[in-house]
């Protein structure tokens, strides 16, 4: 088996117990990217010099009997969370030079607890979008191909950089944020697990903002356990997020292996989208069989309000992002287009900095909070988010977690949907809820369609009841017994 191949938990304990070191690990992961990269564009920057230093110093760590629960772990960083002294473009043209003077919190805890960071990664611009093909820096490729056709795949979006890379093995595990879908998306097109956690379980202190009531950080990795054992070092309090929840971060990776006897499980009758594939009906039927083989009992459930998510979500992310995007003026940050006035300056600075999607969303939030408008929009919007939010507490007294299909589609092609942003943001109508409503959603790879992709089951849960929802995911994850591989992948 080669090293690149091994889960975090494996690599983890290998280097416990002294069968390789993190140096060599780190190699074998820094050639991966050398070969596979150019192909995936996976990454935006790789920090090759200061993964291998990372790697010296765990080893040192390491032989000292000093390691922590990280150390030595090659990860990869989505490129929207600020690294202090590495380049951070939120796959921006505006953010291109920006180097940040400090670190974000949850690479911040990473770091703390022994990882080696390998590079940033791509991302659509500013973490708006399902496809990777809005990035300043270039689409991503999905490492899985169709049966009998080489035709280039997205690997979804917005965390698509994080999702290739995990899945060719160019990281052992990455971190990703999902403000209506983008971790557990794709999580799902890529044939990896994802968990967007509760809203305010990790902070957001340094992570360039997109939609702030709905943006939060997770990570992504082989292995449901992976993620657990990730969520456990990103996770915690942190006085900079004044909507950071100061609870106790619990031992999620034990909560795994807790299975699912005796637990109650929704399925909610609002997520079967019409033209969804049959595959992915059939699929959601088998992981609820075995569930039930394990001892869940299966509950049918109703949400009434989530048809109105995706509309809803379509108006609160673009308001809150245009008003969290004004400050790229070309004043404070990176890339500047001068003009013979300060208004002229602004005006030619977002008009070369931002791309098309960016400007569609700045003009949609724009307009829903203006004065004429917002009581028949925002405002609106708001009061059918605490309606979405009943019906997930009103359900969660009921059950203990919701299993449902993670996105309606498997990958598509590059260059498809691009015409019609509408049918692009289809893509989040059964993981958009769970941030409308903040609570945690995690995705499992579960089977393949007829063409050999992957699909994902979401696994839903009450907040701040990660364990429960890890419990659910592993349990899906050992009767899938998923082990399927992507055509191009490290070693292959
Ligand atoms: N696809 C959704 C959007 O474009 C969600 C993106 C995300 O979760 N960052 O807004």
């Amino acid at each position: 088996m080669m090293l690149t191949d091994l889960t975090l938990a494996a690599a983890r304990d290998g280097l416990r117990a002294r069968r390789f070191s993190s140096v060599e690990l780190t190699e074998a992961f820094l050639s991966a990217i050398a070969a596979l990269n150019p192909t995936l564009n996976a990454f935006i920057t790789v920090t090759a010099e200061r993964a291998r230093d990372q790697a010296r110093a765990a080893d040192a760590a390491l032989a000292a009997g000093q390691g922590r629960a990280l150390t030595g772990l090659p990860l990869a960083i989505k490129d929207l969370f600020c690294t202090q002294g590495v380049r951070t473009t939120a796959g921006s043209r505006i953010l291109e030079h920006f180097i940040p003077p400090y670190e974000s919190t949850v690479s911040a805890n990473l770091l703390r607890d022994g990882a080696v960071f390998l590079g940033k990664t791509n991302l659509d611009e500013f973490a708006m979008g399902s496809s990777n093909m809005t990035s300043a820096f270039g689409a991503v490729t999905n490492p899985w191909t169709r049966r009998g056709d080489n035709a280039a795949l997205v690997p979804g979006g917005s965390s698509g950089g994080s999702a290739a890379a995990v899945a060719a093995r160019l990281a052992l595990g990455a971190t990703a944020t999902d403000t209506g879908g983008s971790i557990r998306q794709p999580a799902s097109f890529c044939g990896i697990a994802g968990i967007k956690p509760t809203y305010g379980r990790c902070s957001r202190w340094g992570i360039v903002a997109f939609a702030s009531s709905l943006d939060q950080a997770g990570p992504v990795a082989r292995s449901v356990e992976d993620c657990a054992i990730l969520l456990g070092s990103m996770a915690g309090h942190d006085p900079r997020d004044s909507t950071s929840a100061d609870r106790p971060v619990p031992d999620f990776a034990a909560a795994c292996a807790r299975g699912v006897k005796g637990l109650r499980i929704g399925v909610p009758r609002q997520y079967r989208a019409d033209g969804m594939a049959p595959e992915i009906e059939a699929l959601w039927q088998q992981g609820l069989g075995w569930l039930r083989e394990q001892g869940a009992e299966i509950v049918d459930v109703s949400l009434p309000h989530s048809k109105y998510a995706l509309a809803t979500y379509y108006i609160v992310a673009p308001a809150e992002a245009s008003s969290n995007l004004a400050r790229y003026d070309g004043v404070r940050f990176s890339s500047r287009t001068e003009g013979d006035d300060l208004d002229a300056l602004y005006e030619n600075t977002r008009a070369a900095g931002f791309g098309p999607e960016v400007k569609r969303r700045v003009l949609i939030g724009t307009y829903v909070l203006s004065a004429g408008y917002y009581d028949a929009y925002y405002l609106r919007a708001q009061k059918i988010r605490a309606l979405i939010l009943k019906d997930f507490t009103d359900v969660f007294a009921r059950v203990d977690a919701l299993v449902t299909p993670t996105a309606p589609s498997a990958a598509f092609a590059q260059g498809e949907k691009m015409s019609d942003p509408v049918a692009m943001y289809l893509n989040d109508v059964f993981t958009v809820p769970a941030n409308m409503s903040g609570i945690p959603g995690l995705s499992v790879p579960a089977g393949l369609d007829a063409r050999g992709l992957p699909l994902g089951l979401q696994v839903l849960g009450r907040p701040f009841d990660e364990e429960t929802v890890f419990a659910v995911g592993a349990a899906l994850e050992r009767a899938a017994g998923f082990a399927a591989l992507p055509a191009m992948r490290a070693g292959a």
